[in-house]
């Protein structure tokens, strides 16, 4: 399937390595101008030096240092990216990273902070990017999730909780822009190869190396291994697509057959 997004504009948050890279990287390679977001600028540079090497006639990419748990770094930089791109078409909301613990041992900041990273900037990019896409009757919103959002276990707080009322936003969402062609969905991940695995794995006792801690970790899984990140980038270019023209409000395990549930 040829996938063409010129024209369109896609903002990526996490986008300096990782899943959030693999999407940026792909939107821009069929065709877009892409804005990537994260909070370290070097890293954030060599990701957009990296994208632009692709030197695809016709789409740009421009990188923004913003912690997208600020609500003021969000309105700054969504002007900075409409002023230089023009408005967001295609929003994928990415940023995050893992946090699950016993229940009695999260504080009522460690839920704020969580909320903040993960529900609360969905919410507030979601708000001011929703307008042009309603009022031209094209949007696309991919939120991405964790297996989690459906199926919480014990010790998956305060991920888990955050997660899932991103899946109840991203069914709210669809319904609210389905009659203006605003289509919003998410994508649950399992366990994909990306900086977040690179450091469970130096946190751990390091008797194996990190292609060896990946192997152990993905022979657990369903299909006997972890994906990866360019994996998550087909689904998300499909769905940041025309091609997923009537496809709104689903939440999409992305885990190899790791979730419980459908
Ligand atoms: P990585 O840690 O590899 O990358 C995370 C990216 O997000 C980096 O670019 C990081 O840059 C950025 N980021 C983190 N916090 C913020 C912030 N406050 N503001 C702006 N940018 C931020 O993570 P993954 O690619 O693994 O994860 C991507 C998403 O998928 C996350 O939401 C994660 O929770 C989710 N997920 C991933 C799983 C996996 O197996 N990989 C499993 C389940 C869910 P910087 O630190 O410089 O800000």
């Amino acid at each position: 399937m040829q996938i063409d997004l010129s024209g369109k504009t896609a903002l990526v948050t996490g986008a300096s390595m990782g899943l959030g890279f693999a999407m940026a990287n792909s939107f821009y390679r069929a065709g877009a101008k892409v804005g990537i977001i994260a909070r370290r600028a070097d890293p954030l540079e060599l990701a957009r030096v990296h994208i632009a090497a692709g030197n695809v006639e016709g789409a740009a990419v421009a990188s923004y240092v913003c912690d997208v748990a600020n609500p003021d770094q969000i309105l700054d930089t969504h002007e900075k990216l409409e002023a230089e791109l023009g408005p967001v078409d295609i929003l994928v909301n990415n940023a995050g990273q893992s946090a699950a613990m016993p229940f009695t041992s999260i504080t009522d900041i460690a839920w704020q902070n969580d909320l903040d990273l993960k529900l609360f900037a969905a919410i507030r990019f979601t708000r001011l990017v929703w307008p042009h896409m309603q009022a031209t009757r094209w949007g696309r919103i991919i939120n991405v999730l964790n297996t989690a959002a459906k199926a919480p276990p014990a010790n998956s707080a305060p991920t888990s909780v955050t997660r899932a009322a991103g899946m109840a936003l991203t069914k709210v969402l669809a319904g609210e822009g389905a009659p203006d062609n605003v289509l919003v969905n998410a994508m649950l991940i399992g366990f994909i190869k990306s900086d977040q695995v690179r450091r469970m794995h130096a946190a751990s006792d390091g008797s194996e190396s990190l292609e060896e801690f990946m192997t152990t970790a993905g022979a657990r899984l369903p299909m006997g291994r972890m994906g990866e990140a360019e994996e998550c980038a087909n689904l998300a270019l499909f769905l940041a697509s025309d091609a997923s023209s009537y496809i709104t409000g689903c939440a999409i395990n992305m885990d190899g057959g790791l979730s419980k549930v459908v």
